[in-house]
């Protein structure tokens, strides 16, 4: 299924098209084609699984942008207020469809400024209600959206929430979306819906313990860099890195092929015959990595895989364990690593529920760190070389001009030269900084008041700070900070 199955609006698709969306995640193609119909929809769905395009795709597709509020969606916090409003602005700006960003702790004139020209108001439940009671704004909007219900509930919530309804019109079309579905969530359902639909994403069987699973968070725009330095790292046998999308896996084949890795991409578009080919490559080993969507690797067999990387943190648990199940085949153990950016973190969290294990953070290994490894490896296989009788003449010659020692030390340089760890030194988010970001994510997040955003942003990133210290390897008595030949990778 594509998404151009749903019929959206041609700025819609548009925009659908260049965020690079092509697969519709579950809830999505279950929810758009309900709430184009018009039906109110609860859905119980869970973080990260892409919440926002199910409920937002379909509703701008249907309006009419004519100035006016005509889509409301209530979240729990500021943070989700932003992220939402953000991926809404970005599906909506071909069609002339503006959002408004609405909580609580900041000034009122400029929030309802920009909801007088809003088509589409993001708001947390205590700013809104203060908003209408006090007569500041007033709306009409024929969508209502209510995103992460149950989390809304257990912030104390429920009775704003009945309250702002009292000032939204009878004809509306309601939808709700809830990772849980307890009894209050039902009972405010059966006030505020008619007639829904149900939609209903299920999760998915464990994981095998002989895989470590690890996550490393880093910024969106680090993805790459931290991709090759975590292979420069471990040195995978082979591996597969997992995309969401086609254009995804077409862009990162031709990243990494320039960066000097064995690689071939495997998605849908290809031929049965051409899959067959790349897959038989891999098996035997020509190719070193594969870089596959979900669809691709369904049913992928192959044994030695050493490490399953995660591009993007898969949308649903189900696709979680299938993925990183390619490894640790056969009794064997292997490692899955997942790159996430701070915002993806609660999905970690949710993940590790569903799937019942724990992910381990770790902070990406630094360009010295990975040099000192590949050192390390390069004494290992010095001491275990025999000497050959070409060798030994080739000293005698470069004897009558240098010293042993200055050939030696030549001889290293011109080994090392050929692997010299490429990129910035210090890619992703320390320990430290991880640590504090899951501690907001996870504690009741406050209704929107005081937090500050730029901390999710990761405006502030020093790198010195304590967090590099828990590291397991303490690069720090060889970290030169100028290793000067190589930093034309990134
Ligand atoms: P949720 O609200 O369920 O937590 P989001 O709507 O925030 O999830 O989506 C999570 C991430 O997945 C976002 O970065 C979003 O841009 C991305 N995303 C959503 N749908 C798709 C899709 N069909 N293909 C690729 N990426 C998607
Ligand atoms: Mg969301």
């Amino acid at each position: 299924m594509k998404f151009t199955d749903f019929n959206l609006k041609e700025t819609i698709q548009a925009a659908v098209t260049e965020a690079g969306f092509t697969e519709p995640s579950p809830v999505q193609k279950d929810a758009i084609p309900l709430v184009l119909e018009g039906h109110d929809i609860i859905a119980q769905a869970q973080t990260g699984t892409g919440k926002t395009a199910a409920f937002g795709l379909p509703m701008m597709s249907m309006m009419k942008a004519d100035g006016s509020v005509e889509g409301l969606v209530i979240v729990p916090t500021r943070e989700l207020a932003m992220q939402v409003s953000d991926e809404l602005f970005r599906f909506g700006k071909l069609s002339g469809l503006k959002t408004a960003t609405v909580y609580g702790g900041t000034a009122y004139k400029q929030q309802i400024d920009r909801i007088k020209q809003a088509s589409i108001v993001v708001a947390t439940p205590g700013r809104l209600q203060d908003l209408l009671m006090s007569g500041r704004i007033k709306i009409n909007p024929q969508w209502v959206v209510l995103d992460e219900a149950d989390e809304m509930l257990d912030m104390g919530f429920l009775d704003e929430i009945k309250n702002i309804f009292t000032f939204l019109p009878q004809e509306r079309q309601t939808l709700m979306f809830s990772a849980t579905m307890p009894n209050a969530i039902r009972k405010l359902a059966e006030q505020i819906l008619k007639t829904p639909k149900t939609v209903a994403i299920t999760k998915s069987e464990s994981t095998n313990s002989k895989i470590t699973q690890l996550y490393y968070v880093v910024q969106d725009k680090e993805r790459d860099d931290a991709l090759v330095r975590l292979i420069d790292y471990k040195n995978p046998n082979k591996c597969i890195i997992f995309c969401r999308m086609k254009k995804e896996v077409d862009r990162l084949v031709a990243h990494m092929t320039a960066q000097g890795f064995k690689v071939s991409g495997l998605h849908g578009d290809m031929e049965q015959k051409q899959r067959e080919v790349t897959i038989r490559a891999f098996k035997q080993g020509g190719i070193d990595i594969f870089i596959a969507t979900d669809v691709a690797a369904r049913g992928l067999d192959v044994n030695d895989v050493t490490h399953v990387f995660n591009y993007h943190i898969p949308f649903d648990s189900e696709s979680y364990v299938h993925r990183i199940g390619r490894t640790g085949r056969g009794g064997k153990s292997g490692e899955a690593i997942t790159l996430v950016s701070p915002n993806e973190l609660r999905t970690i969290k949710r993940i590790e529920k569903d799937v019942g294990a724990k992910l381990i953070t770790q902070v990406i290994p630094t360009r010295i760190e990975v040099q000192n490894n590949r050192a390390d490896a390069l004494i290992k296989k010095i001491a275990e070389t025999r000497v050959t009788e070409s060798a030994i003449n080739l000293v005698k010659t470069l004897q009558h001009d240098l010293d042993i020692v200055t050939i030696a030390h030549l001889l290293a340089s011109l080994v090392q030269e050929e692997d010299f760890v490429k990129g910035k030194d210090n890619i992703g988010l320390g320990l430290e900084e991880v640590e504090l970001l899951i501690e907001r994510a996870m504690q009741n997040r406050g209704g929107g008041g005081g937090r500050n955003r730029g901390g999710y942003r990761g405006g502030n990133r020093n790198r010195n700070s304590s967090g590099r210290n828990n590291r397991n390897r303490n690069g720090g008595g060889r970290d030169s900070r100028n290793g000067g030949r190589g930093s034309n990778r990134g």
